[in-house]
C-alpha cells in the first residue's frame, strides 16, 4: 500500500531525533557561484576541484571539477565507477568519440582509463564528479604512475586551505 494512503498528516515533521550516530549532514549553498576562488584547489595547470562531500568512511569524494581553456586532465585508470553530470562547458575523453556537453550525465564504469581534455573553443568546464575508490594515473601502456583517493584528496585541501588563510581545519566540514 502506498505511503501517503497512511498517512493522515503528510507535512507533519518527523518527530523524533535523528539517530545518534548518524553524521551531520553537509549543506553547500551556492557551490556552483564562482564568488570566493579560495574554495577551488589547484590541482594540475588550468584544472581544480571544490571538494563537497569527501567520504573517507566509504572511500569516495563528490567534487566539482573545474578544466579551464586547454586544461587536461591526466590519464587514469578507474577501478571503481564513476558518475558525472556536466554543469558548465563541454569535454570529451582522447579515448572516446562523444562529448560531454553541458546537461550531460555520464557513468564511467570500473576499468576505464581515460584522459579527460577541454576543447579550444570552450573556456571552461565545470562537471560534478562522484569518484569511488581511487583514480590509477598511468602512462598510455597502464603502467602506474601515481594515484588519488579520498586521502589525497584531504590531504590536498588541508594543504590548499591553509594556504589561503581559512586554515587547514576547513577542509573538516566537507569529510564525513
Ligand atoms: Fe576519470
Amino acid at each position: 500500500m502506498p505511503v501517503a494512503e497512511t498517512d493522515a498528516n503528510p507535512r507533519t515533521p518527523y518527530q523524533y531525533p535523528m539517530p545518534a550516530d548518524a553524521l551531520p549532514e553537509i549543506v553547500i549553498p551556492d557551490a556552483l557561484a564562482e564568488g570566493d576562488e579560495r574554495m577551488w584547489v589547484k590541482q594540475a595547470e588550468n584544472v581544480y576541484f571544490r571538494p563537497l562531500c569527501l567520504n573517507r568512511s566509504q572511500g569516495y569524494w563528490m567534487n566539482l571539477l573545474k578544466v579551464t581553456k586547454s586544461g587536461v586532465l591526466s590519464r587514469h585508470r578507474h577501478p571503481n565507477p564513476v558518475h558525472g553530470f556536466v554543469l558548465k562547458g563541454r569535454w570529451h575523453y582522447l579515448e572516446h568519440d562523444w562529448f560531454a556537453e553541458e546537461g550531460s550525465y555520464v557513468f564511467e564504469p570500473p576499468g576505464e582509463t581515460h584522459t579527460l581534455v577541454v576543447p579550444d573553443d570552450v573556456d571552461e568546464m565545470i562537471t560534478f564528479f562522484q569518484v569511488n575508490g581511487a583514480m590509477v594515473y598511468c602512462d598510455p601502456y597502464g603502467k602506474q604512475i601515481g594515484y588519488e583517493d579520498v586521502f589525497t584528496k584531504i590531504d590536498m585541501c588541508r594543504a590548499h586551505f591553509e594556504n589561503v588563510g581559512l586554515g587547514a581545519d576547513y577542509a573538516d566540514r566537507f569529510i564525513r
